[in-house]
């Protein structure tokens, strides 16, 4: 079959003039292809395979090009890329493999485009497009990838208990593409994967994590995160969440399983942002419910601080995954921890107070809380699911009515230290403190208006209170 149209781009071309130069075969192979067939709009990044040097191709379509780009080499791979407009190209020499048992990284041999197709993880990403001017376009599917396609299979080339084996990761990979594409993982490959869970030991926390976040990234993330569960593959990587599994049950009272619950809040949320933080923060807001599980004779089962345990652990996950530990981090921790405050306002009509207090805790992600806090109403019960977002739309109304009338957002006291200390002719004491937190109160409470006079005025009586005289 002819897939010409794929390659109607120039660069196409410009790639097959420079390997007819080069006396050199050269194909379009792997992501490319596959989004192309899928119509999954046109990939920003392009596999090349040649027979023969990857990198003295790339050297020559660099060359042919106008604009002659870098091409960067990796010499430890044998592979190198070029940038072309927006598009990101990377060659590589056709190569044949074999593994050891503690590394993922193969040892190499130059090989034929067979040898390179075998390599290849799965039969969709094996796909390979011809670049020579006679058989410009010819599609090359040794592996009957057009019909794994067709009929949304993910399916290892080769022996999957092998494959899966020898680069570990690929496990993580089958699970991502079967999120991204909504795709099924074919029965034996699946179980090869479960067979094999332990040896994802051997895959750094950095390489894991592009794939969780790919995971995350999805329209449905709960595919994923439901694989690696059924594979095993989640007890190695966020045990945290295994750790939610299962319902208790003592004197007839039972708890939700917030495993399958938080997955709902992952879906759910994902139909709202694409923030991919905030989506973390999802999948993280109740790992605190594990390890602060209690059963009380009266109170029922209950979680008590799990908010402030889980901003805690999501530290210790990140550190664990090697993640940044920087202001994403700060944001996931900072809606784990406030994951539950806006629920009260669900259950009862919200004060003005409750309202200002939300604001000002919560800062500038007063609206991502929101967001989040919607995503985790799952109950069954129509009406309380009709009630408990109907009261968050007051809520969010409220927020941008008290917002505008109050500004407690990045809330700056109205009166300053040094303005007390002036007035007062005082040196810095702890009656500072309890005037500025007795003004900042009395905002929050909606006693005062958020005003400089107001405020002014207030300082004096609580001075005054404290036995302090005015300048
Ligand atoms: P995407 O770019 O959307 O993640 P992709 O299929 O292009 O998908 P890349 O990581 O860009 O994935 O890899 C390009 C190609 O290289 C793949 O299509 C596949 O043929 C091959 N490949 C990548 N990683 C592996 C691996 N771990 N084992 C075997 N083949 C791989
Ligand atoms: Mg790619």
């Amino acid at each position: 079959m002819n897939y010409k149209q794929a390659l109607t781009h120039p660069i196409f071309k410009i790639i097959s003039q420079s390997a007819k130069e080069l006396h050199l075969d050269a194909y379009v192979i792997g992501g490319f292809v596959r989004d192309y067939i899928l119509q999954r709009g046109s990939a920003k990044d392009i596999d090349i395979v040649a027979i023969g040097s990857g990198i003295e191709l790339a050297q020559q379509v660099a060359k042919n090009l106008p604009n002659k780009p870098k091409v960067q080499v990796f010499k430890t791979y044998g592979t190198a890329m070029l940038r072309f407009e927006d598009i990101e190209i990377e060659f590589v020499g056709a190569r044949k493999e074999s593994y050891n048992e503690d590394s993922r990284n193969p040892i190499v041999e130059n090989g034929s485009l067979e040898d390179d197709q075998n390599r290849r993880d799965f039969t969709i990403n094996a796909l390979a497009l011809d670049l020579s001017e006679e058989n410009f376009g010819e599609i090359l599917d040794p592996f009957n990838g057009i019909q794994d396609l067709k009929d949304a299979i993910i399916r290892t080339p080769l022996n999957p208990d092998i494959t899966y084996s020898d680069d570990p990761l690929r496990m993580m990979r089958a699970i991502r593409f079967a999120t991204q594409l909504d795709f099924k993982i074919e029965e034996e490959s699946l179980q090869a994967i479960s067979k094999n869970k332990a040896r994802i030991e051997i895959i750094t926390n950095e390489r894991i994590v592009v794939e969780l976040n790919k995971i995350l990234e999805s329209n449905t993330p709960s595919i994923g995160f439901l694989l690696l569960e059924k594979t095993g593959l989640l007890d190695y990587i966020l045990p945290e969440l295994t750790a939610l599994k299962g319902i208790d049950e003592i004197e007839g009272q039972r708890h939700k399983d917030n495993f399958y619950h938080t997955l709902e809040v992952v879906d759910n949320i994902s139909k709202n942002t694409e923030n991919l933080w905030l989506r973390w923060a999802a999948l993280l807001h109740d790992i605190g419910k594990a390890p602060t599980k209690k059963f009380h004779k009266k109170l029922g089962w209950t979680f008590h601080g799990h908010e402030f345990k889980g901003s805690k652990m999501v530290y210790h996950l990140f550190k664990r995954l090697k993640m940044p530990l920087n202001d994403k981090m700060k944001f996931v921790q900072k809606m784990v921890m406030m994951s539950s405050r806006p629920i009260v306002l669900a259950e009862d009509m919200a004060t003005d107070s409750a309202v200002r207090r939300l604001v000002f805790d919560a800062g500038d992600f007063v609206e991502d809380l929101m967001t989040l806090c919607e995503a985790d109403i799952t109950t069954k019960n129509p009406n309380k699911f009709k009630k408990y977002h109907n009261n968050f739309k007051i809520v969010r109304e409220k927020i941008v009515e008290v917002e505008e009338r109050d500004h407690v957002r990045n809330f700056q006291p109205p009166v300053s230290g040094e303005i007390i200390m002036e007035t007062f002719n005082l040196k810095p004491c702890r009656e500072i403190g309890i005037i500025k937190e007795t003004i900042k109160e009395a905002i929050l409470e909606g006693d005062i208006p958020n005003e400089y006079e107001a405020a002014f005025q207030l300082m004096l009586k609580e001075g005054e209170k404290l036995g302090l005289k005015k300048q």
